[in-house]
């Protein structure tokens, strides 16, 4: 990491900081949200990683002013109208890192949350990463993923090697999506429906990389974009709302009532 980076990162923590004392950037918005977590643990490697204590706190958090839901659930309730309680949350995890199975899981199990991890299947068959891609410490392997799925997580694909889909060509955005599902429905023995685009910005995933997951199958997708969802909301383009691990318990509680929406799209800028 270097000094600027550091500088850039301390100065982003104390102004989401400030954002959450001063109040709403924007009106208090209750809709249904995902949450995007990374890794868990005790010696974070990075701001993408919260540790065992945050994300307890967190979860408690969810769990007394919001109401945990799975992303499958949220998802019914876009596709068919399934009913869904208010203000609904869905915790996601992208990367498949080890230390969710480790960490996150018997935590989230403890307080009942659902959860779904997004898994990037090459990583656990061996295959090469993307040059853009560098995993801080080590990812599931095909085992670790079965036994989440048997402890009730969702698992869905965060392709096969972590690329930025925008600047592949279509046929090797395409593989990447399809070959992926492909390969998680045949180790999880059902139909995998649910997709997290690698990085997630409007920047690295491009309008025809939606059209290429809903031909891979997919029955929604998601970016790393701040904001509730709606009935409205592009399937194939739904916001997640990052988790860092340098967000105080403030800054958490902020974000899930849309306070930081306004904010966090400047940041992300
Ligand atoms: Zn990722």
């Amino acid at each position: 990491m270097t000094v600027k980076s550091l500088a850039r990162g301390l100065l982003k923590r104390s102004l989401r900081g400030a954002v959450a004392t001063i109040g709403p950037l924007a009106s208090v918005d209750d809709g249904p949200r995902i949450l995007c977590y990374h890794g868990v643990s005790s010696e974070p490697p990075d701001e993408w990683s919260v540790t065992p204590a945050q994300l307890t706190e967190q979860m408690a958090i969810v769990c007394g002013e919001g109401s945990p839901v799975s992303l499958t659930h949220l998802v019914a309730w876009l596709l068919d109208g399934t009913a869904l309680p208010e203000r609904a949350i869905a915790v996601t995890f992208d990367d498949g890192y080890q230390d969710v199975y480790r960490y996150a899981a018997p935590i989230l199990a403890k307080l009942k949350v659902p959860a779904t991890a997004f898994v990037i299947t090459g990583l656990c068959d061996g295959l090469p990463r993307d040059a853009s891609y560098v995993p801080s410490r080590p990812t599931l392997t095909w085992d670790e993923v079965l036994a989440l799925h048997r402890d009730g997580w969702t698992i869905g694909s965060h392709t096969l090697s972590h690329p930025i889909l925008s600047q592949q060509s279509a046929a090797d955005s395409a593989r990447e999506l399809s070959d992926s599902r492909r390969r998680l429905s045949e180790v999880l023995g059902h139909e995998v429906t649910l997709l997290a685009y690698p990085y997630g910005t409007r920047r690295t995933v491009s309008p025809r990389d939606h059209r290429l997951a809903e031909q891979a199958g997919y029955q929604a997708a998601f970016l790393d974009a701040v904001g509730s969802v709606s009935r409205r909301s592009p399937r194939f383009a739904l916001p997640r709302c990052k988790v860092l691990g340098t967000d105080s318990q403030k800054v958490f509680r902020a974000s899930l009532c849309g306070q930081l929406d306004l904010w966090r799209r400047i940041e992300d800028r």
